[in-house]
């Protein structure tokens, strides 16, 4: 029988406020001490009251107002009660009946050129949780993270397979590192997906039971995940065996996943609004001021990408992965007037490559846009060769000097007197009767082998298109 797979992801996004969701304590303890970025607000001490960190709302309904999610008028915070060691108030402030937003959608690019569009269902802020870990026997707690505000994200059941989840992920992870709101890092678990899957036999409408995979902590563990999961169920299926309502987890070493527990039910958390927090009020003003900040978004830029600049799809994706390596293109591109794929090409290669070896961001690069326009144009109007062109990258950056001023100190520009490289190209042809008489015995091959040998003399400074012209003219002749 032939099967579809149904998935919806819920994600938890964490959000890069500099301070946390009900306190004033700082966000940033990565690879702090334990326990050192705590108050009796998060630690969840009787008597203390939290008060809501606009910055964090702000972020949200940014993402919210991205993909076309309704942000409510009023929402309001619930308890969700549950006992666990990480948190330390017995229960998490949440939202429940009434969230932030609701609605919208988040459309992805598939590998055959289709797009999914993966309804949202809503989308609410809530804190989050403590860590615990084990050490010599012993538990222990670091609540360094309670209180750091989170954004949870569901999805209706629309993605299709492992891959399209993976996508998913890999989507949302670019937009809201495009809007500013997450560093979306998934290896410090700033962006953590619980996927919901079943199957059912294609064609069929009906949902059958699904269960939840967590701790999934990368892309492609979600993927793997996802596919041993698909294989399970349906083996059960073809069993005649019932899919119960797991709750799973991914183990990361091993690569299997294991039940956890049955699922809870909502009954098991006994929510109820929160009495400490007013309800969240968004006013249409309030609104408009961030929808008004809102950028032009990720797949809108790469299909204009395509159409303003004639890019191929997979060089405008590539350069619309980081907002900032987009926007250092089209500044170059202004600063150029010229051929922006020839652009393109420059810094999806070489101005990337200096990135990633310096683990740069685009900002950080003191070859600017301007300064890599010019060092284009001295290429376009032959005063440096390509090779010479390439040393310039890393060297512009590293020196932080404009390419003009590096090419007059050292007197990188091409030798391009035709009589001096005439000259150089007789006098080597002189030098050499056995490799003359070689290549034109037939050994073309050799041409290489001579116009290295001007190269070097010059240090490569010479144009090797005009070298191997002229000695075309002088071995032919
Ligand atoms: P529950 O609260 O019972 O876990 P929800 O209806 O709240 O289920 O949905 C949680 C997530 O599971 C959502 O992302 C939703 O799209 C997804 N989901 C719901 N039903 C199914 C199903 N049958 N198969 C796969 N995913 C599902
Ligand atoms: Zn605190
Ligand atoms: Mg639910």
């Amino acid at each position: 029988m032939d099967y579809e797979i149904i998935i919806g992801l819920e994600t938890h996004i964490q959000l890069n406020t500099r301070s946390k969701i009900f306190c004033t304590c700082s966000t940033d303890f990565w690879g702090a001490a334990p326990n050192t970025h705590v108050c009796p607000v998060c630690m969840g001490l009787p008597g203390v009251l939290p008060v809501l960190n606009r910055a964090a709302v702000e972020k949200a309904m940014r993402l919210a107002l991205a993909i076309g999610a309704e942000v409510q008028p009023v929402s309001y915070f619930a308890r969700k009660n549950y006992f666990y060691p990480d948190l330390p108030k017995g229960y998490q402030i949440t939202q429940y009946d009434m969230p932030l937003a609701l609605g919208g959608a988040l459309t992805i690019p598939l590998d055959d050129g289709r797009t999914r569009t993966v309804r949202i269902r809503k989308l609410h802020v809530e804190e989050d949780a403590g860590k615990t870990k084990r050490e010599h026997g012993r538990r222990l707690i670091d609540f360094n993270r309670c209180g750091v505000p989170l954004i949870e994200m569901v999805t209706e059941p629309d993605l299709r397979s492992p891959d399209e989840a993976a996508q998913y992920l890999y989507r949302l992870r670019q937009l809201v590192r495009w809007l500013g709101i997450s560093e979306g890092d998934m290896e410090k678990g700033h962006l953590r997906a619980d996927a919901n899957v079943s199957i059912r036999p294609k064609g069929a409408t009906y949902l059958n039971p699904k269960t939840e995979i967590k701790n999934v902590n990368s892309i492609d563990d979600l993927r793997d995940a996802i596919a041993k999961e698909v294989e399970r169920q349906i083996r059960l299926m073809e069993q005649g065996k019932p899919v119960e309502p797991w709750t799973l987890e991914w183990d990361e070493h091993a690569g299997v996943l294991r039940k956890m527990r049955s699922k809870e039910t909502e009954a098991d958390y006994r929510y109820f609004r929160e009495p400490d927090l007013l309800p969240l009020e968004v006013d249409e003003a309030w609104l408009a001021r961030v929808r008004a900040a809102i950028p032009e978004l990720p797949l809108a830029r790469r299909a204009r990408f395509v159409s303003e600049y004639g890019l191929g799809l997979a060089d405008a994706d590539l350069l619309t992965s980081e907002r900032a390596l987009a926007d250092y293109f089209e500044a170059t591109v202004r600063a150029y007037r010229g051929d922006a794929r020839r652009v393109a090409n420059w810094v999806l290669n070489d101005v990337r490559r200096l990135l990633n070896e310096a683990r740069l961001s685009p900002e950080e690069l003191r070859l600017t846009p301007e300064r890599l326009a010019a060092l284009l144009r001295l290429l376009d109007e032959g005063v440096i060769n390509t090779p010479t062109a390439k040393r310039l990258i890393p060297r512009v950056h590293a020196e932080d000097q404009d390419p003009d001023a590096i090419v007059q100190a050292e007197g990188l520009a091409q030798v391009r007197d035709t009589d001096t490289l005439r000259a150089m190209c007789e006098a080597l042809v002189a030098a050499h009767p056995k490799e003359v008489a070689r290549y034109r015995a037939g050994k073309k091959g050799l041409m290489g082998w001579f116009v290295g040998q001007i190269m070097r003399q010059t240090r490569g400074k010479a144009d090797p298109k005009e070298v191997q012209r002229i000695l075309r003219e002088l071995l032919e002749a």
